[in-house]
């Protein structure tokens, strides 16, 4: 597969393509993708300028029925755009399925979520009269990563054209063709140049983050390259949208049932490979259940099977990319050469290809001190440590003292007593006996982090306000 840049509505050729691998069979290469250059990301801005200046005016219900058309396009491509996104980026295909589904569903949410938020707000006294009104922002770069790119991708996507912005997207160089395929796919419903997107490396993404015609940058990836970012926004003074890594603990309460809530802590930590920013990371489990949940936690990691990501018996698929990999290996060696003890579980598919692709056992990491790094971390891998505690209090306390908060989660069998320590969590979002939104939630949930988890919400009726400025207009009543 070749992939091209995508500008004003045409492909666009480059003279350098970069080898895209499959991460699971690293001597597979599943495609090529275009490398933009400094003048290719200046093209697509302009064209996403151009494009604006009568996008803005296209009335919010023809905008609403674009978006409702784009998830039903999405809807019928699906499997095809999963099978590319697994491909590239080593995600199970049910995973990257499921993904899909979600990203429709997105989009159909925060269609109907639209219908209802942009009213102005008129008022009126004997003095004057008054108007509040949304408007849009202009460019917007969106730059997504590689792990769940596709729902992140019209999670930007939704919002930012139905309040009547236009986009150039930046793709991560780990998973750049199922969001371009599926870019290019949903352009054909908006006008040229509403959707654009370049590929490239840090040249590329300074190029667009300090454009001067791009007015917000919404960017969702590693805090790291946050800082970049937030700099380099700086000197013009863009509106930025981050959301961010995390460390999400999970808090099991000692009227919990473990039989009931491990396979639901397991699912939510290790899903993905555990390269999942709202992945749970750390589990605290009341000091007089440690054993227990240890065991069963154990019983429960063995029965992954390790395989490839298309492989249909695979419960778990490889690691991203070498850093990733590299990563969570030196991670697991200075793990071992502590005093907290690890075991690696789960089944190896095919233990004569285990070095052909990016793979690692899961691992549980027991008997190890609050601060110890893979505490203290976001691992963004199949590696979790188990952490006894005595109090309510101290958990609380070992919870928050953390620079990370995007999601976490209480396990517990009473309400009220769940829902009062959920209010006492430092995080962007606390899930209670789930390791995630449901339904509603995912549509009423502002989605993002505090501390350096985040800045701004996705998702939600919020999430307009992200990508609007407003606009008060105030008329005086004179009296001549
Ligand atoms: P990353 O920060 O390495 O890359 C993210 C994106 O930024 C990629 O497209 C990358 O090419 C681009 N980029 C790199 N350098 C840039 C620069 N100088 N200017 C502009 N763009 C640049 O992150 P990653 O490894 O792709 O993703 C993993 C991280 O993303 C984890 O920390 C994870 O928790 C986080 N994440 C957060 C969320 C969320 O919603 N909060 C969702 C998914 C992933």
């Amino acid at each position: 597969m070749r992939i091209n840049l995508f500008i004003d509505n045409t492909d666009v050729e480059t003279d350098e393509y970069t080898e895209v691998r499959d991460p699971g069979r690293l001597d597979v290469v599943v495609g090529h993708v275009a490398k933009g250059t400094v003048q290719d990301v200046d093209r697509a801005v302009k064209a996403a300028h151009q494009a604006f200046q009568s996008w803005r005016k296209t009335p919010l219900d023809k905008r609403i029925s674009i978006l409702l058309k784009v998830a039903d396009r999405l809807e019928s491509e699906a499997s095809s755009i999963a099978e590319v996104v697994s491909k590239e980026n080593g995600m199970l295909l049910n995973a990257t399925k499921a993904e899909l589904s979600m990203a429709i569903t997105a989009i159909r949410n925060l269609a109907d979520l639209a219908g209802d938020s942009f009213e102005p707000r008129v008022l009126e006294d004997e003095t004057g009269w008054i108007s509040v009104e949304k408007k849009p922002m202009g460019v917007i770069a969106a730059i997504v990563p590689w792990n769940a790119p596709m729902v992140l991708t019209m999670q930007k996507l939704a919002p930012a054209v139905v309040t009547g912005n236009t986009l150039v997207f930046k793709p991560s160089p780990f998973a750049p063709m199922g969001v371009t395929v599926a870019l290019k796919k949903v352009a054909e419903y908006f006008p040229s140049g509403v959707v654009n997107v370049i590929h490239g490396d840090g040249e590329v993404g300074a190029a667009l983050t300090t454009h001067p015609l791009v007015r917000k940058i919404s960017f969702t990836g590693g805090g790291a390259t946050a800082k970049h970012v937030m700099k380099a926004a700086a000197d013009s003074l863009k509106g930025i949208h981050f959301e961010l890594g995390g460390n999400d603990p999970a808090v099991i309460l000692d009227d919990a049932n473990l039989n009931v809530v491990l396979p639901k802590i397991v699912t939510g930590a290790f899903r993905r490979t555990g390269q999942f920013c709202y992945a749970i990371k750390r589990v605290y489990i009341p000091q007089r259940m440690y054993e227990d949940a240890f065991e069963k936690v154990c019983e429960l990691v063995n029965n992954y099977k390790i395989g490839h990501q298309l492989d249909e018996n695979a419960t778990m698929g490889p690691l991203n990319n070498r850093q990733q990999y590299e990563n969570i290996k030196e991670l697991k060696e200075r793990i071992r050469n502590s005093s907290a003890k690890m075991v690696e579980l789960g089944e190896k598919l095919d233990p004569a290809g285990w070095e052909d692709g990016y793979y690692l056992q899961p691992a549980v990491v027991r008997d190890v001190e609050p601060d110890h790094e893979i505490v203290t971390c976001e691992q963004f891998g199949p590696v979790l440590p188990l952490i006894p505690y005595r109090t309510e209090e101290e958990v609380i306390q070992m919870v928050n003292d953390s620079e990370y908060g995007l999601g976490s989660s209480i396990w517990s069998s009473d309400f009220d007593r769940a829902v009062q320590l959920a209010r006492q969590v430092e995080s962007g979002m606390t899930f209670i006996n789930g390791a995630g939104q449901t339904p509603l939630g995912y549509k009423y949930i502002p989605f993002g982090g505090v501390k350096q988890s985040g800045i701004g919400r996705e998702n939600s009726e919020m999430i307009f306000d992200e990508y609007t400025e407003t606009h008060g207009i105030n008329y005086h009543k004179t009296t001549e």
